[in-house]
């Protein structure tokens, strides 16, 4: 498609299925800068589409590409130009990865489907209202004055207020110090966070939002203190399956799995207070071998580093 012709007319093919405007900025970025390659990509994937949630997600893609991301239509996944390969392989893995694991209270055809992110990530996928976005960046300490690995944020689309974008932020110093065990782990972690925004968003009724509800009400609203007293004591195995069935269980102490899955402010709750001293210590060592946004892994690493 180098005839300029041919540009124009998939330009005005896709227009009118996003219902861009003369006058728009993703107009005039198709127009002039966006490549052949491009073109051609959008205009097939709004070709096959059959959703409002999929049309979102190609004007989601046009403001990604002018951000200069990456856009992953199969799985409509939008990667900011920060984005690291070897992170993305880790995220690529996880959406391919279907082994049947354990989810905890969730419901049994749940538990039949899908490892837990995978889960996750089909959700938002075909969801109409929420877009799923990963970034790489230098993350300020938290409240604490204490450094994150990473955390998930939920904004209205400033060009669409129906949408949402969860956008998950790994800290760009997290990213070089830390195995690929540890990023996964935290991959899983945070799109826990991403989920169960969803669900209490669109699920008010669920036991999970129930669940949440109470604990909101106990936490002064504060949705991430009450969101990691959620997952110590609904998802605590789902993360750690999740993560050993990413690993294909390469770990001959598989209980190494169990430890990781305990990360961040996890281990700032009671649940954890109440685990005895040797698994505290236990979780404690696993990730600070594994490597953090404070420090490197150390030569105690079960997981190796890739990002460095
Ligand atoms: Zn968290």
């Amino acid at each position: 498609m180098t005839a300029p012709m041919m540009r124009f007319g998939a330009i005005v093919q896709i227009s009118e299925i996003l219902e861009l405007t003369s006058d728009s900025p993703e107009r005039e970025w198709l127009l002039y800068e966006a490549t052949d390659d491009q073109l051609v990509e959008l205009n097939n994937y709004l070709n096959s589409i059959n959703s409002i949630s999929d049309k979102n997600f190609g004007k989601e893609a046009i403001d990604a590409w002018m951000a200069a991301g990456e856009v992953d239509f199969e799985e409509q996944i939008i990667y900011t130009t920060n984005m690291k390969e070897c992170v993305k392989d880790i995220i690529k893995k996880m959406l391919n990865d279907q082994e049947y694991i354990d989810l905890g209270e969730m419901p049994a055809f749940v538990k039949e489907e899908l490892n837990l992110t995978g889960y996750i990530l089909k959700i938002f996928n075909q969801s109409d209202k929420y877009n799923l976005i990963f970034d790489v960046k230098n993350l300020p300490p938290n409240d604490d004055g204490q450094r994150v690995n990473a955390n998930t944020d939920p904004k209205r689309d400033p060009n669409d207020q129906i949408i949402i974008n969860f956008t998950i932020t790994l800290d760009s110093d997290y990213i070089s110090n830390s195995t690929d065990l540890s990023v996964a782990r935290t991959i899983i972690h945070e799109s826990l966070h991403a989920y169960t925004s969803y669900i209490y968003q669109e699920e008010m009724f669920s036991n999970l939002s129930n669940s949440l509800r109470t604990l909101l009400s106990a936490n002064n609203n504060d949705p991430n203190t009450a969101q990691h007293i959620l997952m110590t004591q609904q998802f605590v195995s789902a993360i750690s399956n999740s993560l050993e069935s990413w690993d294909n269980s390469s770990l001959v102490n598989h209980e190494y799995y169990n430890y990781l899955s305990w990360s961040g402010a996890m281990l700032g709750t009671t649940a954890f207070d109440d685990l005895d001293q040797n698994t505290q210590q236990a979780i404690e060592d696993a990730n600070i071998a594994e490597g953090s946004a404070l420090s490197p892994a150390t030569g105690q690493a079960q997981g190796t580093n890739n990002c460095n």
